[in-house]
């Protein structure tokens, strides 16, 4: 398996720090409003790589925060005069719905920042021991000076930086380098405050990602991903803090997914152009923003139009309804010896499954991992359509079709509607005919909704009773 490894500028041959094993950390959402699909897309993308390494045999290990502490919390705290833990608190669960609602898996671990300030202030008390960090008048700042190996992750000239940096008065009073970064904050009164070494105060928003991401997984661990907007400079000072800390390689690979753009300009909360997950779930079926979301390599820019959207809802539309006739012909279908029509497809099954896997082991190419997908769609749907499928080719389609599914996840939930056969709704309408014949209108009429409940519609017609499933 190759990935591309954002400290190297090149894709790398992935060899995790332990056989068997992947420890894999992202940055999550600041939680004072609900999640927009731009910061949709790293979650997501992560998602889908956590479960390609499952289905290639892995354990995987996943963490992701909460960053439950920062300006945006307590300005948004302000404004609807609620606590900076009640507003964490409800914007954590509405992630947690709306991530699970676009088929994101929960995370092993969920870490809050404010649950972890003893192993901050640890942090932070190591780097100052080692002459990497300062205090000045209650804030502590990271020094870059004394770090060597800064800038290491973003290769961007740190004299440019630190020329281009704006600081107010009062940072160039407490600053030793323009470019020093804040570990920890002097309370300002009206903010949540903890106790410290250096008097009252908060953490500032990168120590915390250094602190949780080893406490959980160690150091060094495998995987450390964000969207490439946290490239510099949240993800270079994590990499000065915790190996300024532990002398040790923090990380082996970084991982940055592109920008989500909207209608060609960047997707963000500022430029007031977004569209929340939340937002999104009232208006369409999640799982063409799923679609949508993979239906580019996860590096390039991708666009959200209204167009690409639409042919997104179709995509799922067409793959809904070849499952449900897949599922249906399955059920229907008899076993027979294999003929050139049956071996033909074997052969397309194993080959895009094939290729299936060695598009997403060359650094997650889910573009192409949904081409073959969508061949199968295609193929199959000819296969069964008009012709009478054999049971052991459909039960070898499906099969495949689920465990890539796993990885992408994008296959309707079957509900009780497609468990039901033919002959089971002609024998239950059969049933309220003669009860309408005698007259037994309420059995007649709890047949019907009973079928009803089933997804299956009936309609009294001149010409007999007609039936329909329900696709919803
Ligand atoms: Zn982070």
């Amino acid at each position: 398996m190759r990935l591309f490894n954002s400290l190297k500028r090149e894709k790398e041959v992935f060899q995790p720090v332990e056989k068997d094993q992947v420890k894999m950390y992202v940055c999550g959402p600041t939680v004072y409003d609900y999640f927009h699909v731009g910061n949709a897309r790293a979650f997501l993308i992560f998602d889908v790589i956590r479960r390609y390494f499952e289905y290639k045999g892995y354990n995987v290990t996943y963490v992701q925060n909460f960053t439950d502490i920062e300006d945006k919390m307590i300005n948004r705290a302000n404004e609807l005069s609620v606590t900076v833990e009640e507003l964490a608190d409800k914007f954590i669960e509405a992630y947690i719905e709306d991530a699970r609602a676009i088929g994101i898996k929960d995370a092993d671990y969920q870490p809050r920042a404010t649950y972890h300030i003893e192993e901050i202030i640890d942090l932070i008390n190591k780097l100052i021991e080692k002459g990497y960090a300062y205090e000045s008048s209650g804030d502590v700042f990271f020094d870059i000076s004394n770090y060597k190996e800064y800038g290491k992750l973003c290769k961007q000239d740190l004299e440019e930086l630190e020329s281009g940096a704006r600081l107010s008065e009062e940072e160039k009073e407490k600053k030793k380098n323009s470019l020093d970064f804040v570990l920890w904050k002097a309370n300002k009164p009206g903010e949540p405050h903890w106790d410290s070494p250096w008097g009252k105060g908060r953490p500032g928003w990168h120590i915390e990602c250094s602190a949780m991401s080893m406490k959980y997984l160690g150091a060094p661990f495998d995987i450390h991903a964000g969207g490439s907007d946290l490239t510099f400079p949240h993800h270079e000072n994590e990499i000065a803090q915790s190996e300024g800390a532990t002398g040790k390689t923090f990380c082996n690979y970084w991982m940055h997914v592109g920008y989500l753009k909207f209608d060609d300009k960047k997707m963000s909360k500022s430029l007031g152009n977004f569209m929340t997950v939340r937002e999104f779930r009232k208006n369409y079926d999640p799982r063409i923003l799923r679609l949508f979301l993979l239906s580019a390599h996860y590096r390039s820019p991708l666009n959200y139009t209204e167009e690409l959207l639409e042919q997104s809802k179709s995509s799922v539309e067409r793959l809904n309804n070849f499952y449900n006739n897949l599922l249906h012909a399955n059920k229907t279908a008899k076993e027979a010896d294999i003929n050139e029509e049956d071996e033909k497809i074997i052969k397309l099954i194993d080959e895009k499954e094939k290729e299936f896997e060695n598009v997403m082991d060359d650094d997650f190419n889910t573009a192409d991992a949904l081409a073959s997908v969508f061949t199968i769609v295609r193929e199959v749907n000819s296969y069964i359509t008009g012709k009478t499928p054999n049971k052991v080719v459909l039960d070898k389609v499906l099969n495949r079709l689920q465990k890539m599914d796993q990885v992408l996840g994008l296959l309707p939930e079957v509900s009780a509607n497609e468990e039901i056969l033919d002959e089971e709704i002609w024998e239950m309408i059969e049933k309220r005919q003669t009860a309408r014949k005698e007259k037994d209108f309420a059995t007649a009429d709890a047949i019907r909704d009973e079928l009803k409940e089933k997804g299956i519609l009936i309609e009294d017609t001149p010409q007999g009773v007609r039936w329909k499933r329900d696709s919803g």
